[in-house]
């Protein structure tokens, strides 16, 4: 029996060594070295008594991922390949900015999603991340980082749960990885700075209000239920206007009063102005008139597979436009990490497709655009 002590928040660390007959502060000192000093080395560890240490030789450890390739963009950005065994890997991507580091951090191996713009989608679904695995990329990546550029402080701000998965699909394991991330023990960041990327799983939405209600970002892609049931497949369980009243219901969790909205921008799909007009109206039927979401526009990074092209950028600024004019404040996504693959949507991990999923969507067309406007 060896345990990962990477497994753990704060409150299952004290669970676990009060089972070994130690005192509840043992754990907040333990969890400080794994989190804030990166240690892995028990002995490392000099202000822990000499018998815990032993005791936890013989049955912990804290392992981060084999790592399986590593590639730094230009622009800075730093994507990682992490093996989690069976021949599946995981990614995840560092992007430095002048005021802030984000870490784009995975959920799963796969996604049973399947949406037809996305390659993990694409990949179809192999299993659900630990806790520990999840936060084996945080732990590495930011001592890593230290390291590297000889810092002692701290290097990432942000964490977007937008890597691989659908982080909603693996509540259990994710709940407790975003503890850690929040804790002042470990990484002591702000609810505003880690974001949870969902394609929209309704039930777990109003969960996360409740046990941890972090930033809440919300993969839309589509105005109405028949464009969305295409390309988000979620869709025909939990259509848009449940989606919708959930992320209302979640506003009142939320650290900040609004939510946004991602939408990948897919050429003559879902780019038209009429598809704007709709969003207004999805909108504005909600939120009492207040200003409750912003729309983030996601240029498509197209990969062979998928069918799809990019938006041209004047139909992207069109777009924005529309939405802007309505007062819906809008962004239009930078993409990063371009020479590396490692921007959204590009993250294949291991490209195996074991489910068959890519040769299923293969088959599928995207419906043409006057069946659904
Ligand atoms: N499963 C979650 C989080 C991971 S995907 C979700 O879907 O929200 C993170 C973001 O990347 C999502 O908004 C997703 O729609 C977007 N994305 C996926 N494939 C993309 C692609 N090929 N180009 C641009 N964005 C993409
Ligand atoms: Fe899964 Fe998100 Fe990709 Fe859809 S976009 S397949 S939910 S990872």
């Amino acid at each position: 029996m060896n345990t990962n002590l990477l497994d753990f928040d704060l409150e299952g660390l004290t669970a676990y060594c009060e089972q070994l007959g130690e005192k509840r502060f043992r754990a907040t000192q333990l969890f400080r070295w794994i989190h804030q000093r990166g240690a892995s080395d028990f002995d490392q560890m000099t202000d822990l008594a000499k018998s815990l240490r032993e005791k936890l030789k013989g049955r912990a450890h804290v392992t981060a991922l084999p790592v399986v390739s590593e590639h730094v963009s230009t622009d800075g950005t730093v994507k990682w390949l992490f093996d989690v065994g069976d021949g599946n890997a995981v990614e995840t991507v560092f992007i430095p900015e002048d005021d802030r580091g984000t870490l784009c951090v995975s959920s799963q191996a796969g996604c049973a999603v399947g949406c037809r713009f996305c390659s993990t989608g694409h990949q179809g679904f192999s299993r659900n991340l630990t806790t520990g695995e999840i936060l084996a990329q945080l732990w590495f990546a930011e001592h890593a980082l230290r390291k590297r550029l000889g810092k002692d402080e701290r290097i990432i701000s942000n964490v977007v749960m937008m890597g691989m998965g659908e982080p909603l699909q693996n509540y259990s394991a994710l709940v407790p990885a975003l503890r850690v991330m929040l804790d002042d023990h470990a990484y002591g960041m702000s609810r505003r700075r880690v974001t949870v990327s969902t394609s929209g799983v309704v039930p777990m939405v109003d969960r996360l209000s409740q046990d941890c209600a972090v930033a809440l970002a919300v993969s839309l892609h589509a105005p109405n239920d028949p464009l969305r049931d295409n390309l988000v497949p979620l869709n025909k369980k939990y259509p848009i206007a449940e989606l919708l009243d959930s992320c209302v219901r979640y506003l009142e969790f939320a650290p900040r009063d609004f939510l946004t909205f991602e939408y990948c921008m897919l050429d003559g799909v879902n780019d038209q102005p009429e598809h704007a007009r709709q969003l207004i109206e999805l909108v504005r039927a909600r939120g009492n008139g207040k200003n409750w979401c912003k729309f983030n526009l996601i240029p498509f990074n197209p990969f062979p597979a998928s069918g799809l092209l990019r938006s041209p950028s004047a139909r992207v600024t069109e777009f924005a436009a529309i939405l802007s004019n309505a007062g819906i404040v809008t962004t239009v996504r930078k993409t990063r990490g371009d020479d590396i693959d490692a921007a959204c949507g590009q993250l294949a991990g291991d490209v195996k497709d074991r489910t068959r999923a890519a040769e299923r969507m293969a088959k599928q067309r995207i419906i043409p655009l006057k069946q659904v406007s």
